[in-house]
């Protein structure tokens, strides 16, 4: 998976991909993140982006003409079609299945904003998906662009380097994960839930999906609508007195 970032702060992006286990990825070749300098595009003598919006309020707003240098100079070198995704406020909040439709992909483009945000007709001619972090308003398009990177990335066969651990996690099946324990059996009076210490697989799967059931209800019962559940599954529910 290729990454190309469109940005005005590129040490933004290359020292945040550059740690853990996105630079772990980076070094073996897994993914590959670049980020081009919008301001290398200006023909602004100053290597200004920006101007003031047509009809006033408050603000700057970049300029079509540098984005799209930038943008020609990082598609001519990716071979076929990449897409190119705006991150935006305004867009489809990201999320696990757009990570995984996104982890598909050999090249994706990111267009990161800045100030009031784009003018209108580089969006127009260039992105194909808005997407947005969430309900809030940044400075800057870098750490959406590099919260997009990293979930897609841990999709990537070869980033992870036990890949069943992106497999059972949240929002896989529409389910938080149950809980995790590790050393010490006894932290504080607290023991390790006894189940998970017998060694029987098939009762620590059982335990594991019904904490998964039970945590899904109680924090983000918006997923259980999606999920895919079994019979055993709402039986369990119905058993606890909780009902989807
Ligand atoms: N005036 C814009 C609006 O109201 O939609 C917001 C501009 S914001 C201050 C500057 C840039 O930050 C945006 O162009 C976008 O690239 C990025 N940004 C801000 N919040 C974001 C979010 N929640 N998700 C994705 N990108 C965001």
């Amino acid at each position: 998976m290729r990454f190309h970032v469109l940005t005005l702060f590129p040490e933004m992006i290359e020292q945040g991909c550059r740690t853990s286990i996105l630079g772990r990825a980076l070094q073996a070749g897994a993914i590959s993140v670049t980020a081009t300098n919008i301001r290398d595009y200006s023909e602004n003598k100053h290597g200004h982006v920006d101007d003031y919006p047509y009809g006033g309020g408050a603000g700057m707003v970049m300029q079509p003409g540098p984005i799209d240098r930038a943008y020609q100079a990082v598609k001519s070198g990716i071979p076929g079609k990449a897409r190119v995704i705006y991150v935006t406020p305004q867009g489809n909040v990201f999320n696990q299945q757009i990570a995984q439709e996104l982890a598909k992909e050999e090249d994706l483009i990111f267009l990161c904003g800045h100030y009031e945000g784009v003018d209108e007709r580089i969006l127009e001619k260039i992105v194909t998906d808005y997407v947005s972090i969430g309900d809030y308003v940044l400075t800057g398009g870098e750490l959406p662009a590099m919260v997009m990177i990293d979930a897609i990335s841990r999709l990537v066969p070869g980033v992870l380097s036990n890949e069943v651990s992106a497999e059972f996690e949240s929002f896989h099946d529409n389910l938080l994960e149950y809980p995790q324990y590790t050393r010490p059996e006894e932290y504080e009076g607290q023991r390790v839930p006894e189940v998970l210490l017998s060694g029987h697989h098939a009762n620590i799967e059982k335990w594991r999906r019904e904490q998964s059931l039970e945590r899904t209800l109680r924090w983000r019962p918006d997923l259980l609508e999606q999920a895919l559940l079994t019979k055993k599954d709402r039986e369990y529910l119905a058993k606890k007195g909780l009902q989807v």
